[in-house]
């Protein structure tokens, strides 16, 4: 069967359905079919994974070049201090692989994921759109010279100033999903372009958000009047799926709501037909083969091009975690044995590695440079699991005083580290230094050596 055969099959009676704890019924079948959709998947096309390998040489070339400067001996206090590597050339490969896999969908960056300046400047050239929350992050997209209508203010709770602030500023993409935000709207911005923001299946995702944000289905109708009632301007639907979202069946079930909404919005309230649907993040370099492969059979479905509708998105995490390197030097060793040691490093979960405390991430430390050696290249330096090619049993402490700050409890090093070491951490470019803290005295806005890596 064909996705669009496998998809008729199953929803042909859905579509009509207004009884929303019918729609939950059917999501079991649903979970059950995509399921064998991916599976097919698998069998039918290569999943290979973007290759940002050839990066690798430049990625090691800066990390060199700045620890062959530093010498634990004489540097001065903080010149050892961990650092990222940008690979700005990673971002415009994720970029454009997203055009290939989802060329209908103009993602706009969510900036809240890495804020950094050079990343906006460089998806602003590529022709990204902008996801801000809050009035700082307007005003850094605008700073890059993007205009307006090229921001969506995807929060759906926003002060009564911010909202004043959008105003002044022509920002008029903005989300909701409660009564009261619309008559904040109604008085401070009565020309925003809405998105009503629907609530949805998150619970597998590495980080929650639809217990926060989103309407349920089962209260759509109360917004609808309410848009209808006070006269504005709704565009479209938005959802998130969770970020680091692993269940696709979740971006299905979310489209179909979504149109849900769209046909209710015209067919009951009398509203202009919306134009925009707004499918959020969620996606990861990882699994972003089968997420956009189910985000386009549900777009074929229930939003075909035929239908009109413009489609956009949210991505933060897909577009920068791979980009981003951190290296950070032991500073401090507790030997408990002859293969079992606590180690110390100058970053943790108060700096930049705060990702395995907000957003559930486990980076992975590898050895940089050991015994007056550089082994970048050695993928193998390290495993989460006992194996006999790394026999040295380590804790990883970050450098705040506060016994929360773990980096791992358990993990195996190949190398036998020693103070002076330096590790390195690929892929932590999402939701890293964006929430760093200068905790205890330590000042985490570490330095980003920025490099722009060879297209494929
Ligand atoms: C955090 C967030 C995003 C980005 O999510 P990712 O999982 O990083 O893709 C997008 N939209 C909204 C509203 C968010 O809160």
């Amino acid at each position: 069967m064909t996705s669009a055969e496998i998809s008729k099959n199953l929803f042909a009676s859905t579509t009509t359905l207004v009884d929303y704890s019918e729609l939950k019924k059917v999501d079991d079948t649903t979970e059950a079919v995509l399921e064998k959709f991916l599976d097919d998947l698998k069998n039918d096309v290569d999943i290979s994974r973007l290759p940002h390998e050839q990066a690798h040489a430049e990625i090691f070339e800066a990390l060199k070049q700045r620890v062959d400067k530093i010498s634990n001996e004489t540097c001065d206090p903080g010149e050892e201090n961990s650092f990222f590597v940008c690979d700005l050339g990673e971002i415009e490969r994720l970029y454009k692989n997203w055009k290939v896999e989802l060329p209908r969908v103009q993602p706009f960056y969510a900036v809240k994921c890495n804020p950094d300046m050079k990343i906006i400047n460089k998806l602003a050239s590529l022709g990204a759109n902008f996801d801000c929350a809050s009035k700082l992050e307007i005003d850094k997209v605008l700073t890059s010279g993007v205009h307006p209508d090229r921001i969506i203010y995807a929060n759906p709770c926003k002060a009564a100033s911010f909202i004043r602030y959008a105003a002044n500023n022509n920002v008029l993409k903005s989300t909701f999903d409660n009564v009261e935000e619309l008559h904040k709207i109604k008085k401070f911005h009565p020309n925003s372009e809405l998105f009503l923001r629907i609530a949805t299946d998150d619970s597998t995702a590495q980080c929650r958000l639809s217990t926060k944000y989103g309407c349920e289905m089962e209260r759509v109708d109360s917004l609808l009047a309410c848009i209808k009632e006070l006269g504005l301007n709704l565009v479209g639907v938005s959802f998130h799926v969770g970020s680091g979202a692993s269940d696709f069946s979740s971006l299905y079930k979310a489209t179909r709501d979504a149109r849900i909404v769209f046909d209710k919005a015209a067919n009951d309230y009398g509203l202009p037909p919306l134009k925009t649907l707004d499918v959020g993040g969620g996606f990861q370099l990882e699994s972003f083969k089968e997420a956009s492969a189910v985000l386009r059979l549900a777009l074929e479905e229930y939003f075909p091009i035929s239908s009109n509708v413009d489609i956009i998105a949210e991505p933060g995490r897909y577009l920068v975690a791979s980009a981003f390197t951190l290296a950070a030097n032991v500073i401090a060793k507790r030997k408990l044995n002859e293969v079992e040691s606590m180690i110390y490093v100058n970053d943790g979960v108060y700096g930049n590695m705060n990702c395995i405390l907000f957003d559930h991430q486990e980076p992975t430390p590898r050895t940089l440079w050991h015994n007056e050696n550089f082994h970048y290249d050695d993928f193998g330096s390290t495993s989460s699991q006992p194996i006999d090619s790394c026999p040295y049993k380590v804790s990883m402490w970050g450098p705040t005083c506060d016994g929360l700050d773990c980096i791992t409890k358990e993990h195996y090093m190949k190398h036998d580290l020693v103070v002076g070491d330096w590790l390195y951490f690929p892929n932590l470019g999402a939701y890293t230094s964006s929430a760093a803290t200068p905790f205890n005295g330590f000042d985490q806005t570490a330095d980003i050596i920025y490099i722009n890596s060879n297209e494929i």
